[in-house]
């Protein structure tokens, strides 16, 4: 179907307010993006509190050919904000939807809305058996859109928190998957195929609740916190992997940071262990086990050459002045918007204007020495050619891969906004090159995404498409269908 013109959407949009079936139409400016990602044309912001508008605005959509990009708190900060991947798009805000529908503290797991943020879940959880394992953006993110990006959380995974979605597919109707039923009750999963997954990283439907898998409150939280030069990366790198390969007997994911600089000036804020790379990792469990894993760590970091600092802490006993502050908050599962405005240097979180800008590229890296090496190199010489810092993370969330998370930290001037986006670009192709493609991705680069699987899933997942969303009317051109410009 050939897509709708900008009018009549706009028209049906006010019809559909006019009569009560949408909460809200936005026909004003769209915000900015605080990572300078070329800007969109947005139709209108349709915001929705229930699935019943929800499955009104997509069948309303299939009528006329508009195009929906469902967005959950629209936070994707660094891959393009609120903006969707294609011109021409309406948003579709489901932040109005914040219903915990479930919340089972006897087995552990919630069924949430798009709009339910961290801060809520985790306040719903205070004094409970159970922990959210929270993400370092702002407390006021959404659990949904999150998972539905692949993110991870201080503990582990989303993709591990995810058990089950309800999805509006393009066509209306209501599916639900991973043991979820029609009445918001999980089950867990019974004998057959899954789609849980497919709805993850793709454009086949709109998410209007996720079943989320929590954490058990464990007996210690303890956090580990070490630092070291530069210089001993690659025994560094070492000491991390063989540790992710082998596991530690606590949950937590052991995360390890640092920046890449060029000569000369740059926008990188400074932090306290500016200049060293950073290891962090909170060990959740038994006491015996805690102390088990901290040992563990401390074996592992021998033969790192100059450990410059080593600390071990009870992160319900971490002082509101210690560094490890926040740090330690967001172990014990209390999701903090320190890091962003630290980080961006703000005092709130209204960030799409701020003078510092923020760019992501989220690639695979296999968890051994050599491959982390590797990917340092690249980005050392990509960093010195354009002249503008990074930092990155390697985030251990199995004993294969590492999820790395490289950020570009940029001032706002047209300039310094293209070299952020050319080191970014030539970044994405020397780790392709390398054979590290992006495991999430940005709207300037989502269309040629898929093109990097080396599985044999496109024709199937397009396939499926045609049979959730015949008409193509959500999200095109995300991970799947469409090119991105
Ligand atoms: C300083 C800083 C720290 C950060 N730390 C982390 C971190 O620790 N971990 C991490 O993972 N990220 C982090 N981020 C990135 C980002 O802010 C988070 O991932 C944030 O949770 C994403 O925003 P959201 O939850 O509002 O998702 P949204 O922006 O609402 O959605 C994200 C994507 O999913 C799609 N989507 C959302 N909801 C639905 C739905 N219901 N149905 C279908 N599709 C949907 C959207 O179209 C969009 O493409 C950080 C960013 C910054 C700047």
């Amino acid at each position: 179907m050939a897509a709708a013109d900008k009018t009549s959407a706009r028209e049906l949009w006010q019809k559909l307010f006019e009569v009560g079936r949408i909460l809200k139409v936005d026909h004003g400016i769209h915000p900015g993006d605080i990572g300078g990602h070329r800007p969109r044309e947005v139709v209108a912001t349709v915001s929705v509190d229930s699935v019943e508008q929800v499955q009104d605005v997509v069948r309303a959509a299939t009528q006329i050919g508009a195009r929906l990009y469902p967005l959950s708190t629209g936070a994707n900060w660094g891959m393009g904000s609120r903006f969707p991947v294609v011109e021409g798009c309406t948003v579709l805000d489901l932040s109005a939807m914040t219903r915990i529908r479930e919340l089972d503290l006897e087995h552990g797991y919630a069924v949430i809305e798009p709009g339910v943020t961290q801060a809520q879940l985790a306040k719903a959880l205070e004094g409970s058996e159970w922990v959210l394992n929270v993400t370092s953006s702002c407390a006021d993110t959404s659990m949904v859109g999150n998972a539905l990006e692949r993110g991870d959380g201080i503990i582990r995974s989303r993709v591990q928190d995810t058990l089950a979605v309800e999805v509006v597919l393009g066509n209306g109707e209501l599916l639900t998957t991973g043991g979820l039923d029609g009445r918001s009750r999980y089950h867990g999963r019974v004998a057959g195929p899954d789609l849980t997954a497919a709805f993850v990283e793709s454009n086949l439907g709109v998410v209007t609740a996720m079943v989320v898998s929590l954490v058990r409150r464990p007996e210690t939280t303890e956090l580990v916190y070490a630092c070291f030069r530069p210089e001993a990366f690659p025994e560094v790198a070492d000491a991390v992997a063989r540790l992710g390969r082998a596991g530690l007997p606590t949950d937590g994911l052991l995360r390890l940071r640092g920046s890449v600089v060029p000569a000369g000036p740059h926008a990188l804020p400074d932090t306290p262990d500016s200049g060293l790379l950073s290891m962090t990792v909170p060990l959740l469990g038994r006491k015996e086990t805690v102390q088990l894993s901290r040992r563990l760590i401390r074996e592992a970091l021998e033969s790192v050459p100059d450990v410059v600092s080593f600390r071990s802490v009870d992160a319900a006993t971490v002082e509101e002045d210690d560094a490890l502050y926040f740090r330690a908050r967001m172990a014990l599962g209390i999701p903090t918007c320190a890091s962003l405005r630290r980080g961006l240097g703000v005092p709130n979180c209204d960030v799409e204007d701020t003078e510092l800008a923020w760019l992501m590229f989220l690639p695979l890296v296999p968890l051994d020495r050599e491959h982390m090496v590797r990917a340092v190199d690249v980005l050392r010489r990509a960093v010195d050619r354009h002249t503008t810092a990074l930092t990155a993370e390697f985030n251990i969330v199995s004993p294969h891969i590492a999820n790395m998370v490289v950020q570009i930290a940029f001032s706002r001037t047209p300039e310094s906004t293209a070299r952020a986006h050319a080191l970014r670009d030539e970044i994405r192709t020397h780790f392709a090159d390398e054979g590290f493609p992006a495991y999430r991705s940005n709207i300037d680069h989502m269309g040629t995404e898929l093109a990097l699987r080396r599985d044999a899933l496109i024709a199937p997942l397009a396939d499926l498409k045609q049979l959730f969303d015949p008409s193509g009317v959500i999200s095109p051109g995300r991970y799947l269908n469409g090119s991105a410009k």
